[in-house]
């Protein structure tokens, strides 16, 4: 048996919108009637809405690159309109990740593109919608939310966001992260939004070289402070920017399919392999799975094809290290991770016996 399959899992970086499930989606829609696509303004980085072509109700999600992926995401957020929406989205979440085992998990959400689209949403209410679902899988999985920025707002708007979030701690929100337009939307402008959370005692993260090349990278953590990286990839390109995160163990968070569809993936081999090999702190997640039809077992399996079970069982503790628990929690799924491992080989050697 695959241990992809077996072991318990970690999600650092799953956006919660990303993980709707496509017939839900195409429910949703049809339910608030908007459409499956969504184009933008002819501003750069603006969103605004203009007549949709027509869209495979058994296939909604579509693109071909990275910023077509960012309109199927905020498709996706327009058709989640009221805080029910949001129950079922995090009910079916919590189903996939309870079926692959997940055990702990700090979701992404993006309450300003939800605002975009829903200007009367009560975000509060779907917060607590969200947090209702998440709580009730205690304590067989613990779940914690991360609110992104989301850069296409600019400065102005991503502080609006931080102090939104620091409102939210009650209702399990532990930190912020920085998604969309990298290219168009450099760190050092959120500077201060990132500022104002640390200061609110949230964690802080960021999406850097994943559009954008490696002085993105080093900017979300010279600038921002970003604790961890997510995906991180252009780094490669620069050797001083691979020796700065591994130097200061800053975690990447990769996502191997994601990055394959995005069109970012490492030309020679895969990203993991290559942080791994130079020192970084490697995780493995699948972003946005239901988008991009994967899911974070698929991802590990990944990992565990390239590199074996040794590597994945390693990213798995890396995973837990790195996410922002308290460590009396980190201790225990250090011991529920190796319990279940020592179960796993039990039954192979079963298996294999006389
Ligand atoms: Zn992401």
């Amino acid at each position: 048996m695959a241990l992809a399959h077996a072991i318990p899992k970690v999600h650092l970086h799953c956006h919660l919108e990303g993980s709707l499930r496509g017939a839900t989606f195409v429910e949703l829609a049809d339910k608030h009637g908007v459409s499956l696509r969504y184009h933008p303004g002819r501003e750069p980085g603006t969103f605004a809405d203009e007549p949709s072509e027509p869209a495979d109700r058994a296939d909604p999600y579509r693109f071909r690159d990275f910023q077509e992926f960012l309109l199927a995401f905020a498709a996706a957020s327009r058709a989640l309109a009221e805080p029910d929406d949001y129950a079922r989205l995090a009910r079916e979440f919590v189903e996939d990740a309870l079926a692959q085992n997940v055990i702990y998990g700090e979701l992404f959400v993006s309450p300003s593109v939800w605002t975009f689209f829903n200007g009367s949403l009560d975000v509060r209410a779907a917060f607590a919608a969200i947090v209702a679902e998440l709580r009730a899988v205690r304590p067989r999985a613990e779940f914690k939310l991360i609110v992104d920025l989301t850069r296409n707002f600019g400065d102005v708007g991503a502080m609006r966001t931080a102090k939104l979030a620091a409102t939210l701690t009650d209702l399990d929100v532990i930190g912020i992260g920085l998604g969309g337009d990298e290219v168009r939307f450099p760190p050092r402008s959120f500077a201060q939004a990132f500022a104002y959370a640390r200061a609110a005692g949230l964690h802080t993260v960021a999406h850097a070289g994943e559009a954008a090349g490696p002085e993105s990278v080093r900017d979300a953590v010279e600038h921002l402070g970003a604790e961890r990286i997510g995906h991180g990839i252009a780094a490669l390109r620069d050797p001083s920017v691979v020796e700065l995160l591994a130097g200061n163990r800053i975690p990447l968070e990769i996502c191997p399919t994601s990055n394959e569809i995005t069109g970012i993936a490492a030309p020679n081999g895969h990203a993991f392999a290559e942080f791994d090999r130079a020192g970084c702190i490697v995780t493995i997640d699948a972003d946005d799975p239901a988008m991009f039809r994967t899911s974070i077992e698929a991802e590990y399996a990944i990992v565990e094809r390239v590199a074996g079970a040794d590597t994945l069982v390693r990213f798995v503790r890396n995973a837990i290290d790195a996410s922002f628990a308290e460590p009396q929690h980190k201790q225990a799924m250090q011991a529920h991770l190796a319990t279940e491992l020592d179960a796993v080989r039990r039954s192979e050697t079963h298996h294999v016996g006389p």
